[in-house]
C-alpha cells in the first residue's frame, strides 16, 4: 500500500507537445478537509485507506505537492455543446495531476472485461487555468457530492464510469446564484480523452497534432487493436461499439446523463462528467434531468440518437485519417450494437435465460405500460412473480409501485407465458434477477438530504448513502428508506450545468 508521497506517478499526456495542454498547479482553497473518501477507489492505485485520516491529506492533494513524478496539466479540447461547436473549451476548472500507476490492472468495464493499471488523478474545482474563459475554476460542494455518489453507484451497478476517490471540502465560498461552500473532487479514470479532444485539432486545421493525438490514443489506450487494418478505422470501430454499449446500459438502467456534449464524451466509452444527471424514478421516456435543457435535447429517450450524433462529430474530426467507407462501416455498427446490448441487458433484467425472437417485442411493449411506475422498483419486485397458475397475477405484488396495475396486467400475463415456455424456475430466476436489478439507486431526494447535512458540516449522510449504493443488489435491512421514491409532492431538484 502506498501513501501520497510514495504513489508511482507518470504523465504520458504531459509529454505530448505544448499545444495539447497547459502546465498548471492547482490553486488550493484557504482550508480543506475530507468530506468523503472511497477506499475502493483508492485501492485502484494502491493508496492506503488510512491516508484519508492523515491531517495533511486534503491540503497535500489540493496543492498536489509534493507528489514525486506528478506533472499537473489542464488538457485542451473543444466540443459540440447542445449541437453548436465551441472551438476551445479545455479543463477550465479541473487539473490532471498525473497518472498513478498501480501494481496491477483493475477492471473498469465489466461488460467487456477491460482493465487499467494507470489511472488519471483528476482534481475538479482546482482553480483557474488558461481554459477558464472568465469563470472561477471552482466547483461547489453539492455538485462534488453528487458526482462522488453517482460514480461510485454506477460502478456498483456495472455501468462503465469514471471513479471518485474523495470530496475535499472548504469553508471558502464559491459564488453561484448565492455563495456556496466550495469543494474539489478527486476523480480517477483510465483516460480523460474526449471526443472533443480530436475536434479541437481538426477544426483548427492542426492536422499534424490530430495525427499525433490519434497515435497517442491508440498506442496508450487501444493497444490490442488489430494491426492488420488501418489503425484509425479500428479505433473508430471500437469507440463506436463502446459508445453504443455505454448508452445501452444507460437506457437499460434509466440513467439520464443530462449534458451529452462531445466534450463530455469519453473516447474510452465510460460515463464522464457528471453534472445534472438523474436516474429515472417514475418512468417517463421524456425525462430531462438538466433544468436548463428546456427543449429536452438530452431527454432520456433521445440519448441513443445523441450518441450517434456525437460519433458523427468524432468521425468528422477523424476524417483526415479515414476513408469514407471506413467511417460509414464503423458508424453502421452503432445501432445494431446498441440494440443487441440493450436487449441482452433487458432480457437479463426480466430473468430470461434463453433469447427468443419475440423478446424484442415483449421488452418494447413493456416500457409504455410503465409510465409513472418506479422504474427501478418495478424490476426488483417483478422477481417475486410466480409462473404458477394461469390467471392474471395478483396485482397486489405491485402495490405501492404501480399507480395503475391494470395497465401492466396484460403484459404480465404474456411475460408469465414466456417464462413458462422456457420452464423458468421461480427461485432460480429470482436469485438471478436480484443480481441485476438493484434495490437501491441514487435518488435525488436522498442526495439532497445528504448534501444539506454536509452543508452544515455533517458528512455522515454522504457516507451512509455511499455505503448503501456500494451494494445496490443486496437487501439491506434497516436501510429500506434509501430504496423509496420521493414522497408525493417533493419538488424536482433544480440542477443545471457547470455548478
Ligand atoms: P461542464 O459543463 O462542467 O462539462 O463544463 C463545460 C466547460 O466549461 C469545460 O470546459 C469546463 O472546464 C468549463 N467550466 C465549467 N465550469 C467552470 C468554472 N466554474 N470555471 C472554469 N471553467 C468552467
Ligand atoms: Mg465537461
Amino acid at each position: 500500500m502506498r501513501t501520497l508521497d510514495t504513489l508511482q506517478f507518470d504523465n504520458t499526456y504531459a509529454r505530448l507537445p505544448e499545444a495539447f495542454h497547459q502546465a498548471v498547479f492547482p490553486t488550493p482553497y484557504s482550508d480543506s478537509c475530507v468530506v468523503a473518501f472511497s477506499p475502493e477507489a483508492a485501492s485502484l492505485i494502491d493508496l492506503a485507506p488510512t491516508e484519508a485520516s492523515r491531517p495533511e491529506f486534503a491540503r497535500q492533494l489540493t496543492l498536489s505537492l509534493p507528489m514525486p513524478g506528478s506533472w499537473p496539466i489542464a488538457q485542451a479540447y473543444a466540443g459540440h455543446q447542445f449541437g453548436s461547436f465551441v472551438p476551445e473549451l479545455g479543463d477550465g476548472r479541473a487539473i490532471l495531476l498525473g497518472e498513478a500507476v498501480g501494481a496491477q490492472p483493475h477492471v473498469w468495464n465489466r461488460y467487456r472485461n477491460l482493465s487499467a493499471r494507470r489511472w488519471d488523478l483528476h482534481l475538479k474545482g482546482a482553480g483557474r487555468t488558461r481554459f477558464s474563459r472568465g469563470f472561477d475554476g471552482r466547483a461547489v460542494l453539492r455538485s462534488c457530492i453528487r458526482e462522488y455518489l453517482a460514480s461510485e453507484a454506477m460502478e456498483a451497478l456495472g455501468i462503465p464510469t469514471s471513479r471518485a476517490m474523495a470530496v475535499l471540502g472548504s469553508r471558502d465560498p464559491v459564488f453561484r446564484e448565492t455563495p456556496e461552500p466550495g469543494a474539489m473532487l478527486l476523480r480517477l479514470a483510465p483516460s480523460h480523452l474526449r471526443f472533443g479532444s480530436f475536434e479541437y485539432f481538426y477544426h483548427s486545421r492542426r492536422l499534424e497534432e490530430l495525427h499525433q493525438l490519434a497515435d497517442y490514443a491508440i498506442g496508450t489506450h487501444f493497444p490490442t487493436l488489430d494491426r492488420g487494418e488501418s489503425p484509425y478505422a479500428g479505433l473508430l470501430r471500437e469507440v463506436t461499439l463502446r459508445t453504443a454499449e455505454l448508452i445501452a446500459h444507460w437506457q437499460a438502467y434509466g440513467f439520464t446523463h443530462g449534458v451529452m456534449n462531445t466534450d463530455n464524451f469519453s473516447l474510452l466509452g465510460f460515463t464522464l462528467d457528471y453534472g445534472p444527471f438523474g436516474f429515472i424514478e417514475a418512468f417517463n421516456p421524456g425525462h430531462v434531468s438538466n433544468h436548463s435543457d428546456h427543449a429536452g435535447v438530452y431527454a432520456f429517450a433521445n440519448q441513443p440518437q445523441v450518441g450517434f450524433f456525437n460519433l458523427q462529430c468524432l468521425v468528422r474530426a477523424l476524417s483526415p485519417l479515414l476513408t469514407r467507407e471506413e467511417a460509414e462501416e464503423a458508424l453502421a455498427g452503432y445501432e445494431p450494437a446498441l440494440g443487441q446490448c440493450y436487449l441482452g441487458l433487458m432480457a437479463d433484467r426480466l430473468g430470461l435465460l434463453h433469447r427468443r425472437p419475440e423478446d424484442e417485442e415483449l421488452i418494447g411493449d413493456l416500457l409504455p405500460r410503465l409510465e409513472g411506475v418506479d422504474y427501478t422498483l418495478f424490476f426488483r419486485e417483478l422477481a417475486s412473480l410466480s409462473t404458477a397458475g394461469q390467471a392474471a397475477p395478483d396485482p397486489l405484488f405491485l402495490s405501492g409501485i404501480a399507480p395503475a396495475p391494470d395497465a401492466i396486467s396484460p403484459w404480465l400475463l404474456r411475460y408469465q407465458a414466456r417464462l413458462r415456455a422456457e420452464a423458468s424456475d421461480d427461485a432460480t430466476r429470482r436469485a438471478h434477477m436480484n443480481r441485476v436489478n438493484p434495490r437501491f439507486i441514487l435518488r435525488n431526494h436522498h442526495a439532497q438530504q445528504a448534501i444539506e447535512l454536509a452543508m452544515q458540516g455533517d458528512y455522515s449522510g454522504v457516507a451512509s448513502l455511499h455505503e448503501v449504493l456500494r451494494r445496490p443488489f443486496d437487501e439491506q435491512p434497516g436501510r429500506e428508506a434509501y430504496s423509496r421514491p420521493a414522497p408525493a409532492g417533493t419538488p424536482a431538484p433544480v440542477i443545471s450545468c457547470s455548478s
